[in-house]
């Protein structure tokens, strides 16, 4: 009876220190997960372009050096999710992602450095432009060129 008593409670303290460690081992996520999209919004704060998926996982690794490329694209993808963050599809570069709530603009793409840049505003009148009948919804521009620091 004694020694059934010991177990049991021996028993009720491992699953206590278990789920203490559980516990700790999801605060520890959660708190490295918060950290990990901290360094990834502080890039694009940074950086002020769109960027691509390994650009985010170079920069981001000079803030958090554990920082993966799966946890980078995880991480966008929820941004994304969240509205925070947008795609747009680069004629080069593919997928490159932006920070959300900005008026209508366009890109301007480096072919030295293979950089994308943000043009502010826009000066094509596209109904101008579209011959009658046609109606149009939206527009894409990319510009190409050297950007100023390839160009210096
Ligand atoms: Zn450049
Ligand atoms: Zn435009």
């Amino acid at each position: 009876m004694g020694s059934f008593t010991v177990n049991t409670i021996a028993k009720l303290l491992a699953i206590r220190s278990r789920k203490n460690y559980t516990r700790k081992k999801e605060v520890q996520t959660l708190r490295r997960n918060t950290t990990q999209r901290m360094a990834i919004e502080q890039v694009f704060k940074e950086q002020e372009r769109p960027l691509g998926v390994e650009e985010v996982h170079a920069f981001g690794r000079k803030i958090v050096k554990s920082l993966n490329q799966a946890t980078v694209y995880r991480n966008l993808k929820i941004l994304v999710h969240d509205g925070w963050l947008k795609r747009i599809t680069h004629p080069l570069l593919g997928t490159l992602y932006e920070r959300t709530g900005k008026d209508h603009h366009h890109h301007f793409h480096c072919r030295t450095c293979n950089r994308a840049f943000e043009l502010p505003g826009c000066v094509l009148k596209e109904n101008e432009i579209a011959p009658t009948g046609f109606v149009v919804e939206d527009h894409e521009i990319y510009l190409f060129g050297v950007c100023p620091s390839c160009g210096a």
